[in-house]
């Protein structure tokens, strides 16, 4: 019988890696392996660990890899992949592929920083500390990479074929719809990767991709990811709060810092602030986006119009790329960030790393936050013992480069910009599926998470809902 095997995000939210394999029988004759997904596990120790392991079957036995979106805890140990043998295609979005092709390479070059730093403090129980690829290594996957159009069906051998629909997550994202046909039987596997919020602009301002997830699938088995099982986002506009939070902090000679990633919501932000600047609910102060990847991102965003919100397209039309709008400043090297500093005048600088983890942002909120006049903006979540976390958190000083910095600036938080759906979202989408899937997994989130958003579709829908766990194997049936 047909099994999916749960190689990651079972249990966690990071490293999501899910086997096809059209057969288990025990005659020897290996079936076709399909891989959806291949994330890097991130977060605690305990989860890195596992990008050390090798995949329950050999790497180069896996015949292909669909891959939902160019998130790192989705694409990120392809590379690791083919350096244990993969030499399969990896299916993928020709957006989704453009983004890999920068944070994959950024990838490798943090992965061999780390083993540096391990080397030089004599940290690592390892000697050398080996990255676990390098830049190299991730460059050179790329060549794996094969464009899929949106809804197009690939056929990978006689039993299994799959198409890519709208997941409306990040520019490129989807789902992967898998016929599985088998002892005279066809059966529809749905992977939904990481599922997008509504279509309401008012509840989730300032989405770049335009489509919702789409509706009206069926499935009989539903892999779906339950990264806010137990959360719900705010139901307001936080447009409002954000330009008041802005003119207050200009209007106290302040500057404001967003630590945003470098893909997606760095993107969403910049449009939200032209907008408000254009309406004038804003003042048009300099905005600076310090983040070399966060520009080479503006750049693919500019090649797939394809994806746009309406609100997107018209606002694009109207002022061209984010890159050329007057009083927008991309800083590409070190020379143009530190220059950021000597700005003396109300500014809004948005860099990353997200989470304050490390990158750009460290030294903008080093200079930033001793100053009561300041103002530093979260627009996503901080995973807890982060930077970004502690700050958040209303600690009164934080460690940056080895010093203790105090905490004088504004801090606040907008909850709104998750690119997640949450139960009332991913309910309003399952309810358009034609029919009740036979049983529904979730991945990708905490145990509690996960539990509590079973316990609802249990409630809401009456399905046959459970966790997976990892390493589990389950029959296709
Ligand atoms: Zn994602």
């Amino acid at each position: 019988m047909p099994y999916i095997q749960f190689l990651g995000a079972a249990g966690t939210v990071t490293g999501s890696k899910h086997l096809v394999n059209t057969t288990n029988d025990s005659s020897g004759k290996q079936g076709f392996q399909l891989l959806i997904d291949c994330g890097l596990f991130q977060g605690q120790k305990e989860w890195r660990e596992r990008n050390w392991q090798d995949t329950p079957v050999p790497a180069r036995e896996i015949e292909a890899v669909a891959l939902t979106h160019a998130h790192l805890d989705h694409c990120g140990w392809i590379p690791r992949l083919v350096k244990e043998g993969f030499r399969g295609p990896i299916y993928a979005t020709q957006a989704t592929i453009d983004l890999c092709s920068v944070v994959l390479p950024d990838s490798g070059h943090l992965q061999e920083e780390d083993a540096a730093f391990y080397n030089k403090k004599g940290a690592s129980k390892h000697k050398p500390a080996l990255p676990l690829y390098t830049l190299e290594e991730a460059q050179d996957c790329l060549r794996y990479f094969k464009p899929v159009e949106i809804e197009k069906t690939i056929q990978l051998c006689p039993e299994l074929s799959f198409c890519y629909v709208r997941a409306a997550h990040i520019l490129g994202s989807c789902m992967a719809e898998i016929t599985l046909k088998t002892n005279g039987q066809a059966r529809r596997l749905l992977f939904t990767g990481d599922i997008g919020r509504v279509r309401d602009s008012q509840v989730a301002p300032g989405k770049v991709v335009h489509y919702g997830p789409q509706e009206g699938e069926s499935a009989d088995v539903l892999v779906m990811e339950s990264t806010y099982g137990n959360r719900e986002h705010p139901h307001t506009d936080p447009r409002p709060e954000l330009a008041q939070l802005i003119r207050d902090t200009v209007g106290r000679g302040g500057s404001v810092v967003v630590p945003a990633f470098a893909v997606e919501r760095t993107q969403k932000f910049l449009f939200i602030l032209k907008a408000l600047m254009e309406s004038g609910e804003i003042p048009r102060v300099p905005v600076y986006c310090d983040s070399p990847m966060a520009i080479k991102a503006v750049e693919i965003y500019m090649k797939h119009s394809e994806e746009y919100t309406p609100r997107a397209a018209e606002l694009i039309k109207k002022y061209g790329s984010p890159t050329g709008w007057p009083g927008f400043t991309f800083a590409l090297t070190g020379e143009q960030s530190k220059k950021i500093n000597d700005s003396q005048f109300p500014s809004i600088i948005i860099s990353s790393s997200g989470m304050a983890a490390g990158g750009r942002i460290l030294h903008h909120l080093a200079q930033r936050l001793p100053d009561p006049r300041n103002l530093v903006l979260f627009i996503g979540f901080q995973a807890p013992g982060t930077r970004g976390a502690i700050i958040k958190e209303g600690a009164h000083e934080v460690k940056i480069f080895g010093e203790f910095i105090p905490i004088r600036a504004q801090v606040a938080a907008l909850e709104q910009f998750s690119d997640h759906a949450d139960p009332p979202e991913l309910l309003e989408w399952l309810r358009t599926l034609k029919a009740q899937p036979g049983v529904t997994y979730l991945v990708h989130g905490e145990p509690q998470a996960a539990s509590q958003l079973r316990e609802v579709l249990k409630k809401e829908l009456g399905w046959n809902v459970q966790v997976a766990e990892y390493l589990e194997m389950v029959d296709v049936k």
